[in-house]
């Protein structure tokens, strides 16, 4: 059986807790591997690694962060196959997904090689006479990102590139269901020339997080994962004093007006809804349908259902992978059941497919007239579902999208652009695409979403990742004439 342990101080290092995880294969159901489950000890030990590595690496010059991230993204882009195959054979999804998200990963590495002007502070001369005041931006000291399982190599890549190259140590916890994309990456960066102890995973479950949460020594956590996780780790670590950004679930809208090209709304229903089977915060698993465009739009989804192949993630022609575990795969299918019973008329039945025997599959499933009340439409059920909600008016889909819970992203596919500019002015969500159902910023804009979907101030990545992992200090300075020195009692005037 396959280990995977730590990376602590720039070396694999075994577990000592006795726990481990199960790591799965989801394509054939078989378990592929085993990963070492933190005890509160190696939380202290990679703590205590990550600050004797932080108090060095925060006097490395701007040019040497620089280099070492060009180097590492050179070798990244070089072996994003390589990463791709892992991500694929523990998460599932097809490798041309798993390509595309590590190519998106690499983006925030890019991002960061140029991290000498997003660190660029401000200056006014001459505030008062003979006297300049200047911010400036410093690394934190030791910071943790907590991932995942849906992305185990991008939202790694949101985190510490900025991190790292803000002069930070970073320690990575993982998701214990496929934790060895970070142990390459891990590996990576230290043949980038990153020195030791400035990257490391831990791996773990609850007593790693809540170790790192608590420890003194951590100045910031950066988190994404499941709501009630979310807000957990916002409340606990926010009380320990931390800075803490926490990004949650979501469930995402997509407004599908009359006047829209159906054929192409259809395409990217089908592409966002299915896509890595569902996994993705920011999959569309509700299509907002307004008047004659639901029955239209249904048809054209329901056409294309039947095309999709799915398959084993490592299959050349597979466009959709199994579910993460069979927990979740039965979860997935209890959810289409209930709305069943709940009156959601079941155009497409996943369970109804031909589905390869091994592994944890489940198809395809379209749901019609589902209304605001069912679960289905509630809850973010993170599986290849999407439901349709039928409503007489634009105004209504707005005020429909307004009173979710989550707002991480949306999208409108409409042919009008007074109504995108509408659309994109009052709906309450923190990535909205027009006629684009996946908006994910590029690297240099953030990504965040709002309401239950991010607990905290800072979106991650880009400019809001930068102010994240660093803190200001303003400088008052003064160089004056030695002949111009005078005792003053009063509070500073200008
Ligand atoms: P999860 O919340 O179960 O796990 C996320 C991380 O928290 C993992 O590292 C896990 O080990 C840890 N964790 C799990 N239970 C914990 C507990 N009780 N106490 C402390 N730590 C715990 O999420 P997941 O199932 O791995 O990922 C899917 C979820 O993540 C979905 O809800 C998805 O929408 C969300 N997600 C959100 C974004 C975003 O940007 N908003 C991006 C990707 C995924």
């Amino acid at each position: 059986m396959r280990k995977i342990n730590h990376f602590i101080g720039g070396q694999n290092q075994i577990g000592t807790s006795g726990r481990v995880h199960n790591v799965f294969d989801p394509s054939s159901g078989l378990v592929q591997a085993e990963v070492d489950l933190a005890s509160l000890d190696e939380v202290n030990e990679v703590v205590t690694v990550a600050q004797e590595a932080a108090l060095l690496w925060k006097e490395s010059s701007l040019t040497q962060r620089t280099q070492i991230m060009f180097t590492f993204r050179e070798i990244l882009s070089a072996r994003a196959n390589e990463l791709a195959k892992i991500v694929s054979k523990e998460h599932g999804k097809v490798i041309s997904d798993a390509f595309g998200e590590v190519a998106r990963g690499i983006e925030n590495v890019e991002f960061a090689c140029g991290i000498g002007q997003h660190l660029k502070g401000e200056i006014n001369e001459q505030v008062s006479a003979g006297i300049e005041v200047y911010s400036l931006r410093q690394p934190l000291g030791v910071v943790a990102g907590i991932t995942p399982f849906n992305f185990p190599a991008m939202v790694p890549c949101w985190m510490f590139a900025t991190a790292i190259a803000s002069g930070n140590a970073f320690i990575c916890k993982p998701s214990e269901r496929d934790p060895s994309a970070s142990m390459l990456i891990a590996e990576w960066f230290k043949e980038a020339g990153l020195p030791d102890g400035v990257f490391n995973v831990l791996n773990g479950d609850k007593v790693a997080v809540d170790g790192l949460i608590d420890h003194p020594g951590i100045s910031a956590i950066s988190f994404v994962g499941s709501t009630p996780i979310a807000r957990y780790v916002y409340e606990r670590g926010t009380q320990a004093g931390k800075r803490v950004q926490a990004l949650g679930g979501a469930k995402n809208h997509m407004l599908v007006l009359p006047d829209a090209d159906i054929e192409m709304a259809a395409d990217a229903a089908v592409s966002a809804a299915y896509g890595s089977a569902g996994e993705r915060c920011m999959a569309i698993s509700a299509v907002v349908a307004v008047g004659s465009a639901a029955d239209e739009i249904v048809e054209a989804i329901a056409s294309r259902i039947p095309n999709v192949k799915i398959g084993p993630g490592d299959a050349p022609d597979s466009e959709m992978g199994p579910l993460i575990t069979a927990e979740h795969r039965d979860k997935v299918a209890a959810y289409v059941t209930r709305a069943r019973d709940a009156g959601a008329l079941v155009v497409a039945d996943g369970a109804d497919r031909d589905l390869p025997e091994a592994g944890f599959f489940y198809g395809p499933t379209l749901l019609d007239q589902v209304t605001r009340d069912m679960e289905c439409y509630r809850d973010e059920i993170f599986g290849p579902v999407l439901s349709v909600v039928r409503v007489a008016t634009f105004q209504e889909a707005i005020e429909l999208i307004n009173s979710n819970p989550y707002g991480n992203g949306t999208a409108i596919f409409t042919r009008d652009g007074g109504a995108a500019r509408k659309f994109q002015h009052e709906v309450e969500v923190g990535m909205v695409g027009i006629n684009v159902p996946i908006p994910v910023p590029v690297a240099y804009h953030s990504f965040g979403g709002w309401k239950a979907s991010l607990f905290g101030d800072a979106h991650m990545y880009g400019p809001d990742g930068v102010r994240f992992f660093t803190r200001a200090k303003v400088v008052t300075a003064r160089w004056p004439d030695p002949g111009t020195s005078s005792v003053d009692l009063g509070f500073p005037r200008n």
